[in-house]
């Protein structure tokens, strides 16, 4: 374990162009709100990696036939907020209660990990995740993580 001062700008932008031929395969666009004044932070950058690398492609899911995903970062307090809004099919009232536990999916070949591992991988950070998802609307991730933990 690595832990460092990172930028989540940086780190978003170097997830994202590593994610660029399936974002573009899956014809989703991205926009992107980034805070040029956001702080550094200390963190685990392999993990958070991961925790973003598994939103992003859970949002693509979400979008078979495309879709927009904006990402916004800003600062309030001594958080930094990231927030990942995409366009996709969304999550049902019964389910909402459950993508965060182990192997729940709701996909033909899906693990169910993705969600469960970013959830500790950011609670270890001394941060939190939430979801707010309209069905057949869109799904927006909001990750918030403490300057210094
Ligand atoms: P997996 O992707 O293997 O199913 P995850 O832990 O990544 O496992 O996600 C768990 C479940 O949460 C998914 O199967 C899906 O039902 C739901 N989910 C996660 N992200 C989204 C999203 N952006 N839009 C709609 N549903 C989602
Ligand atoms: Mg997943």
């Amino acid at each position: 374990v690595s832990i460092r001062e990172c930028s989540i700008n940086d780190l978003i932008m170097g997830v994202l162009s590593f994610s660029a031929a399936m974002l573009r395969k899956q014809k989703v666009k991205v926009q992107l709100h980034l805070d040029p004044k956001l702080p550094q932070i200390l963190a685990d950058t392999e993990k958070l990696k991961q925790v973003f690398v598994n939103i992003i492609v859970n949002a693509a899911e979400a979008m078979p036939s495309g879709g927009n995903l904006d990402i916004t970062t800003k600062q309030t307090d001594d958080m930094v907020i990231v927030s990942l809004a995409d366009t996709g099919e969304g999550i049902s009232g019964d389910d909402i209660h459950r993508i965060f536990d182990p192997f729940f999916t709701t996909k033909q070949a899906g693990t169910g990990l993705g969600l469960s591992i970013s959830y500790q991988s950011i609670k270890l950070h001394g941060g939190m995740i939430e979801v707010d998802s309209t069905p057949y609307n869109g799904t927006t991730f909001t990750i918030k993580l403490p300057v210094t933990p």
